[in-house]
């Protein structure tokens, strides 16, 4: 099942034709409508014409998320807002998000890709699948629906949570497959056995999970208790959103679209391109976005990009599953948090000092966050009532900048180990097993 033989197999030199192409117009597109990139470019002496092909692609700046946010909301778009048709936005670290646009064409990309990605995972026109990613600024229920419905499978866009909802619908509707993150779907699992439903019994065969790094011990247990076939699909929204890259049937790296996206594997250390084979962090250079064309995104990922050929058939690129970061972004139920944000609502109080410990753990394959903070002297006080208002103030403003729910406790001052080097913020108590 190949959705784009034409592509998803051409050889690697035809494949290249096409990448150094495009990838000249991207750095033209860039250079003339972006004034950060035409600024980033002359700052290093790099003219649109150095830019000759592929072989070229290492001389191109990075791009990082701060990159994103320094020009929120919508400076780095290379097209005026007229031909902007959506806007997607994910949490970012000072409370603003990070904004991506799309254009018509983008937009149908986009369900190209991901049309790819669900045939390569085994999904076909009469699949019915469930959609239990979020629907809303998050790229992941929109973007896994048209590229569904490209496919021709029947969509059932429950969007998330509300899991009795799901399991009555996944039986009554018949859903064959279920997209969603790899801990709910765990989740699933227990309620369904809380319930006495067998999933033997029901019609689900296939799952498709991204969002959120998972390891292929949680993929095992996944199958084993759903009864299903469980596919990894990545995506990023700075990039487009799921179907960036995805896994065929012999679940051995997923397979990236690389016509649109080029990817490169680079070590942290010298930002150089690490040899073929070594793990790297994921850096992308979008070829076809008309919108947010983005050059060397610096994912933070870390994979191995293997060029060899699959069973399968395709010819694109495989990037090894992702469980590691280059960064301390945490990923709690599918949003993603970085310890700045709690630390810069710290800040800002000034009953708190900026000394805090962040507990993620996993209790029915839910995440949950806790976060201690220690108060100041000034403002410690034996008043039950006092702490328990502070509580629910610092909860609030946490709450509303993360856009998760998370536990505040607050400690006596001087109570949070200190220490001389890197402070660990984080004890991270999930087991990816
Ligand atoms: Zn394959």
């Amino acid at each position: 099942m190949i959705w784009n033989e034409h592509i998803e197999c051409m050889s690697r030199d035809e494949l290249r034709e096409i990448q150094s192409k495009r990838l000249c117009e991207t750095v033209e597109r860039v250079y003339y409508n972006v004034p950060f990139y035409r600024k980033k470019m002359q700052e290093i002496g790099l003219e649109p014409e150095d830019i000759k092909g592929i072989q070229d692609l290492s001389k191109l700046p990075f791009t990082t998320k701060q990159d994103l946010r320094d020009n929120y909301p919508f400076n780095l778009f290379a097209v005026p807002m007229s031909e902007v048709v959506r806007v997607h936005a994910s949490s970012g670290t000072t409370g603003k998000p990070t904004v991506v646009g799309y254009t018509r064409r983008d937009l149908s990309s986009w369900s190209e890709v991901v049309a790819r990605s669900l045939h390569c995972a085994g999904v076909e026109k009469n699949d019915r699948i469930q959609i239990a990613y979020g629907y809303g600024l998050f790229t992941g229920g929109l973007g896994i629906h048209y590229g569904a419905e490209k496919v021709g499978a029947t969509v059932i866009p429950i969007s998330g949570g509300n899991t009795k909802k799901q399991l009555n619908l996944m039986s009554d509707f018949e859903s064959t497959v279920i997209a969603c993150t790899p801990s709910y779907a765990l989740y699933l699992a227990e309620a369904m056995e809380e319930k006495g439903i067998d999933p033997a019994k029901l019609k689900l065969k296939t799952g498709i999970f991204g969002a959120e790094p998972w390891t292929n011990n949680m993929r095992k247990q996944i199958e084993a208790k759903l009864h299903i076939k469980a596919m990894d699909i990545y995506g990023l929204s700075e990039i487009m959103g799921p179907g960036v890259a995805c896994e065929c049937s012999y679940q051995n790296g997923l397979h990236v679209a690389e016509d649109h996206f080029i990817p490169e594997t680079i070590s942290t250390d010298t930002l150089k391109n690490v040899d073929m084979g070594m793990e790297g962090e994921l850096v992308f250079t979008t070829i076809t976005k008309e919108a947010l064309p983005i050059l060397r995104y610096r994912t933070r990922d870390l994979t191995v990009l293997n060029y060899d050929k699959c069973e399968c058939g395709r010819t694109m690129v495989r990037m090894q599953k992702c469980t590691g970061r280059s960064d301390d972004m945490l990923i709690i139920r599918g949003v993603n948090v970085f310890p700045s944000q709690i630390e810069s609502v710290l800040l800002e109080m000034r009953e708190t000092k900026p000394h805090y410990l962040l507990i993620v753990e996993r209790h029915n394959n839910l995440d949950t966050l806790e976060i201690w903070v220690e108060v100041d002297e000034a403002f410690f006080s034996d008043e039950i009532r006092k702490l328990e208002n502070l509580t629910k103030k610092i909860t609030h403003e946490i709450q509303s900048t993360l856009g998760i729910s998370v536990k505040v406790k607050l400690v006596e001052p001087k109570t949070i180990e200190r220490s001389e080097g890197k402070a660990k913020r984080i004890i991270d108590r999930r087991k990816l097993v």
